[in-house]
């Protein structure tokens, strides 16, 4: 299949990779230095030097970008996507976006005879290399299956959750629960460390006990108390998933204290310790305030 990649971030690359190993696969980035350096590492690929040079003879394009905003302002323009795609063509967006903007963008690329599904992704980078994200499809049934095997060099599991913009609203409200679960447990480990408690042995417990998630049994282990805070999913980025699920939440009149004060207390992180800051970096900001190092 002849597919267009745009957006080689932190988990566009190994995404990337996954497909120019089975794919004919061109690459785009907005840093055209970045492309350069991935075409060399994976020959079989090769660099567009605009995107409507993307577009031209693709059967899908992949993109992968911050915000869903990204995505649209690619389509514009006389070297936009728009103007290089071809009526039956596929955009398969893999950005964490929003449904609404999704929505806009199908609307638009639909009178182009050009489909559209929301394809975000869970997993993180490391999941991406062995091919083991797992997908959240929106977008009509016949669109969604033509989606399936575009991303089935990286994918382990996808599903079909609704219409064009389901994708986005189930990842949206997955991050926001990673997020609470990251917050509320960074204040519990300085609590019971600031106390005297051993922080492997509370965690230890912890992920014996009904308070364990994701957070517990895996980044905080893997990343934390080793004191490795690898910077592999910025916060910056998180902060936008669980502004999502919060404007979600109130677009369709549900009351949602919890996510909407994580996503102050995420702005509030965002803004303190920056754009590339890491998703795990709150447990450093928590570990000062606190006097206490959460190692072991
Ligand atoms: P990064 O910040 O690492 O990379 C962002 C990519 O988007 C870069 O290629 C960047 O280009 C490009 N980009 C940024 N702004 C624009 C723009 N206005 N126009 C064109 N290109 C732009 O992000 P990630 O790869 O981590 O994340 C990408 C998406 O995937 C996000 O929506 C994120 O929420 C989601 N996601 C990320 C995961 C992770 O673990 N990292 C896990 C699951 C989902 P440039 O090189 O020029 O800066």
């Amino acid at each position: 299949m002849r597919i267009g990649f745009a957006g080689l971030g932190a988990i566009g690359t190994p995404m990337a990779a996954r497909l120019a190993a089975v794919h004919e696969v061109k690459v785009w980035n907005r840093t055209a230095a970045k492309a350069l350096a991935f075409v060399a590492e994976h020959p079989l690929a090769s660099p567009a030097a605009t995107l409507r040079d993307l577009a031209s003879g693709a059967e899908a394009i992949v993109t992968c970008l911050p915000t869903s905003a990204d995505v649209a302002a690619l389509l514009e323009g006389p070297d936009g996507l728009l103007s290089g795609l071809a009526p039956g063509a596929l955009l398969v967006d893999c950005t964490s976006g929003d449904p609404a903007t999704s929505r806009a963008i199908a609307a638009e690329l639909a009178k182009h005879g050009i489909g559209f599904v929301d394809a975000p992704l869970s997993g993180g980078p490391p999941m991406a290399i062995k091919g083991a994200l797992t997908v959240m499809c929106g977008g009509s049934a016949a669109e969604v299956a033509r989606a399936e095997v575009v991303v089935a060099p990286f994918a382990a599991k996808v599903t079909h959750m609704g219409p064009v913009g389901a994708g986005h609203a189930v990842k949206a409200v997955n991050n926001a629960l990673l997020a609470i679960n990251i917050l509320a447990l960074a204040e519990g480990m300085v609590t019971l460390a600031k106390a005297g408690l051993a922080p492997r042995a509370v965690l230890d417990v912890i992920n014996a006990s009904s308070g364990r998630s994701f957070v517990s049994e895996v980044l905080v282990p893997e990343r934390v108390l080793t004191g490795v805070f690898p910077r592999l999913f910025r916060l910056a980025l998180l902060e936008k998933d669980i502004g999502i699920a919060d404007d979600l939440a109130r677009e369709v009149g549900v009351p949602n204290s919890v996510i909407a004060s994580a996503r102050e207390r995420c702005r509030v992180l965002r803004a303190s310790l920056g754009e590339q800051a890491d998703y795990l970096d709150p447990y450093r900001e928590a570990e000062q305030r606190a006097g206490v190092e959460l190692r072991g």
